[in-house]
């Protein structure tokens, strides 16, 4: 058995689109797809603005600039995540504040943040894991009452919601993330999202390595030249060719995943292990992005993934906090996450990918199961 951790694959009309990318004689980025992309996004979820970049951490560096973190600013975040969340910020000179994660879920404790709110705090970043959202009625609040944006780092949550709306679009700022890891595709890409009608302008700028090229193309201005800071955040059209082939199989791709979810979810239920599932609580629904498991103890957690990998299945964990990098310890402040460090030592991922079929979910889970 060989069992990968992900697979790409094709879904649709990715090459023929490629080859239409192609035949049009212009690539580089904002043509064609690149629009129909944008559109697709404006038109299903209603976001005011959206922006096609290379990845989510190109669109997470976008939000940096725009809410204009300056050094010495401060930036609530969870330690629980990619380091691109923070290294966004970093890179405009913040300083990181980090947050622990709920108890039962490894999302930003919305009931830490405020204690940890300063006169240096400019924004609170969130990450909707495994595509589930945070409690963003409450983290909104205090965002209110203290004068602070909120950006979602949502590379992990297209197609979900909180209440009823779709992550990315609460906050000020949102970010999407096509990596090939993620639900939908296009090897590497991302995607900014622009709640605040105060951020569009300056986000087009930005996005076009500082220049104001994309009002020069609408007839507004009637040559254009550098205006602010920016860099060449645009994909070519050939990865706008390829995320509109799968974009337009969401449905499909979106129905399957959730069915090999829930192969998992139903099999474990079924098993009587001790195990712990991944909860979801009821503000939020499941996009299917990942299925996780959370062991007792590490030592349980690496005999799970020996003998997965005895078994030619490929398992994968992370994060390690952000707060005890290499990178970032001697600059954060001391403070135990204690929830953070829970799911760093104890949670697996198992693969999940379009092609994954039930037989294999069943042969992956004995080997977890006979391990325990
Ligand atoms: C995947 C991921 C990113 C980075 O996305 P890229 O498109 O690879 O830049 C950022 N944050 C989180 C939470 C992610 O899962």
């Amino acid at each position: 058995m060989n069992i990968p951790f992900n697979k790409p694959y094709l879904i649709g009309n990715e090459i023929d689109y490629i080859d239409q990318a192609i035949a049009t004689g212009k690539l580089s980025g904002n043509g064609k797809f690149t629009k129909k992309c944008q559109s697709f996004f404006e038109n299903k979820y209603g976001f005011l603005k959206t922006f096609l970049t290379t990845s989510c951490t190109d669109a997470l560096e976008m939000c940096a600039i725009l809410l204009d973190i300056k050094p010495n600013d401060e930036v609530i975040m969870p330690s629980f995540t990619f380091v691109s969340t923070a290294n966004a910020f970093v890179l405009r000179g913040a300083n990181i504040v980090f947050c622990d994660s709920e108890k039962d879920n490894p999302n930003i404790d919305a009931n830490a943040i405020e204690q940890l709110i300063t006169e240096k705090t400019k924004a609170i970043v969130v990450v909707h894991y495994a595509g589930v959202a945070c409690d963003m009625d409450q983290i909104m609040s205090i965002a209110k009452k203290n004068n602070l944006f909120v950006v979602e780092d949502a590379a992990q949550a297209i197609d979900s919601y909180y209440k009823g709306k779709p992550l990315g679009g609460i906050g000020h700022l949102g970010a999407f993330s096509f990596h090939e890891t993620k639900n939908i595709s296009a090897g590497e890409g991302g995607m900014l999202i622009v709640n605040d009608e105060r951020f569009i302008e300056r986000a087009e700028v930005i996005w076009e390595k500082g220049t104001n090229r994309t009002a020069f193309f609408r007839g507004e201005v009637d040559k254009y030249g550098w205006v602010d800071i920016g860099s060449s955040f645009l994909p070519s059209e050939i990865t706008a060719a390829f995320l509109w082939a799968q974009l337009e199989q969401i449905d499909d791709i979106q129905s399957v995943r959730k069915s090999i979810w829930e192969a998992y979810w139903d099999l474990l239920s079924e098993s009587n292990t001790t195990i712990k599932l991944p909860s979801c609580p009821e503000y939020a629904t499941n996009n299917a992005h990942m299925f996780y498991l959370l062991c007792s103890s590490i030592e349980e957690r690496t005999r799970i993934l020996a003998s997965l990998k005895e078994n030619g299945i490929h398992a994968v964990f992370h994060y390690q906090g952000l707060h005890d990098s290499q990178f970032y310890i001697d600059k954060h402040d001391g403070r135990e996450l204690p929830n953070c460090d829970f799911f760093t030592q104890c949670l697996i991922r198992l693969p999940l990918y379009y092609e994954l079929p039930i037989s294999k979910i069943k042969n992956i889970l004995k080997t977890v199961l006979n391990e325990r």
